[in-house]
Formats: structure tokens, sequence, C-alpha cells
């Protein structure tokens, strides 16, 4: 492991502040779980590491007075997984506790996993596929991005290196009547290799279907059905075909997730 500066700001403001000091070489650490494995295979090498694990600002979890959850980006799978949620929020803490092992979800952060956006992350199907917002904060101060403006194309964030991942904001608690996420993995800690998360909104609103997994960004379908879903995602653009097993991933986590969603 390359050697490097620690620094521990004690605001949010004061991170951004000595990103934009140390320059690109310089790199936000919050809980470790896949900056310190890339550090320790040189994949990762910066020169400064910028703590954010005494910035109180940024962890816990509230409800906004539009009714937003309000989830700060270094929330622990495990607060979020406690977290006192109601509605369809409950399926945020559902998610939160069900990926990787104990010290994982102990260390690792929401706003980790989003910043690292590694394809096969649980929540990057999350966030896309319920359509929360992502606060972004820079030197001239914060900017709310959809998903789709967060996360790369490709593969990655739009992040600029002087910037945080502030908060996460998810719709109010009746934006939908119910979410349902289901992913396949090979063991219980290993990430997913498909994932999918139907979303159904009250009224005729209809339900939203997003696959995650497959793909460098999770895919909002436009289809309904899981045949021609699988036909979608198989087709969208950004990475190399879907190989047979991952289109039968998909259309049966699609089946089950629109069996659930529906009550039937
Ligand atoms: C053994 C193992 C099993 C796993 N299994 C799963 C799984 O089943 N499902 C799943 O979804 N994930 C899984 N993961 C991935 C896990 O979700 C992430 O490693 C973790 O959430 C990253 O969060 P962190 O706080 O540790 O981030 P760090 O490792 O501290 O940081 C990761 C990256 O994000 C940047 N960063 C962190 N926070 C911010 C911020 N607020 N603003 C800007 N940049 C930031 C860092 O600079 C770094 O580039 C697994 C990881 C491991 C090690």
């Amino acid at each position: 492991m390359k050697a490097f500066t620690y620094l521990t700001p004690g605001s949010a403001e004061e991170a951004v502040g000595l990103l934009g000091q140390h320059g690109p070489q310089a790199q936000v650490i919050a809980g470790g779980q896949s900056l310190l494995l890339a550090m320790k295979t040189r994949t990762a090498r910066p020169s400064a590491l910028v703590s954010l694990a005494g910035v109180d600002d940024l962890a816990g979890v509230r409800l906004a007075a539009s009714g937003e959850l309000v989830v700060g980006a270094t929330t622990t799978y495990a607060a979020l997984s406690r977290a006192p949620l109601t509605g369809w929020h409950t399926e945020i803490a559902a998610v939160a506790g069900n990926l990787a092992d104990r010290p994982v979800r102990t260390m690792g952060t929401i706003g980790g996993a989003l910043c690292d956006a590694g394809p096969r992350y649980d929540m990057l199907t999350l966030v896309t596929g319920t359509g929360a917002r992502l606060e972004v904060l820079g030197p001239s101060g914060v900017r709310t991005l959809s998903p789709g403006e967060f996360f790369a194309p490709g593969g990655g964030t739009t992040l600029a290196a002087d910037e945080i991942l502030a908060a996460i904001r998810f719709p109010a608690a009746d934006a939908f009547t119910r979410v349902v996420f289901a992913k396949f993995r090979q063991r219980t800690f290993d990430a997913a290799l498909a994932s999918v998360l139907c979303a159904a909104r009250p009224g005729n609103g209809g339900v939203q279907i997003t696959v995650g997994a497959v793909r460098p960004v999770p895919v909002v379908a436009t289809a309904a059905d899981p045949e021609a879903v699988a036909a979608e995602v198989l087709d969208a653009a950004g990475g190399p075909p879907l190989v047979q097993y991952q289109r039968e991933l998909v259309r049966t986590l699609t089946a089950q997730t629109l069996s659930t969603v529906n009550g039937s």
C-alpha cells in the first residue's frame, strides 16, 4: 500500500475544502470496504485520504417536511437496516439488511456503495428504481441529481474530484403502494448476479421495473412483461450481450417481483 496523508475534517464543507486543497490524488474514505481493498491491490493509490468518519452531519436517517426520506451518505447498512421506517421505505431497510456479511454491513455506507458504483451493488438498483435524488456537495454548494445524472452511462459516477455525495433523498412513503426488490447471488455474501426492483405507484400509476447488476448501470425497463424486460435489457447499450443464464435470471426475477408487487 502506498503511503498517504490521513485527514479528519469535522464538517462536510471542510471535507470538500480538503479535497480541493490536495487535488485529484486525494480521495474520500467512508467505511473503507471497497477503497481499502483497492488500495491493498494498488488499483487505488491516493496520496491523501479525507475521512468522513467524524462528519456527523453526513450520517443518519430523517423524514423531510416533504415526506422524503433523507439518508445521510455515511449511514451504514447496519444503521439503515435498523431504522424505524414505514410504508415502502421498509424495503430500503430490508435491502440494507440483506447484503454482504455483518462486518461489511457494520462498516459499509450507502454513499460509499453509490460513489464506488459497483454495477452489482444493490443500492444502485434501489436508487434508480425508486427515482431517488442524490445531493452532491461541492465548492459552490449543493446540486441535486437524478440517478441518471449521477451515474455515468458506461459505469462510475459524474462526481468531480472535489465533490462528495452528502445525502440520498428517497420519495415519500406514499409515493409507491409497494416496492419489491429481489436478487440472485451465488453465496449469501456475494454481490448480485442480477437484481430486479418493481415499484408500484398509487392509482393507475403502474409498476416500474428496474434491472440491476447485468449492465454497468441499472436499466429502467419500458416493457411490462418478464420476457420483454429480459429482451430489452439484452439490447441495452453499455455492455457485452447478456449470456443465457443472465437472461433467465432477469426473466425469473422480474416474474417473481411482479407477482409479489401485484399481490398474486
Ligand atoms: C466482502 C464484500 C461483500 C460485498 N457484498 C455486497 C453485496 O452483496 N451487495 C452490495 O450491494 N454490495 C456489496 N459489497 C460492496 C459494499 O456495498 C461496498 O464495499 C460498501 O458499501 C462501500 O462503502 P464504504 O463506506 O465502505 O466506501 P469506501 O470503501 O470508503 O469508499 C468507496 C469509494 O467511494 C468513495 N466515497 C465514499 N463515500 C463517498 C462520499 N460520501 N462522497 C464521495 N465519494 C465517496 C471513496 O472515495 C471510494 O472511491 C461488498 C463488499 C465486500 C468487501
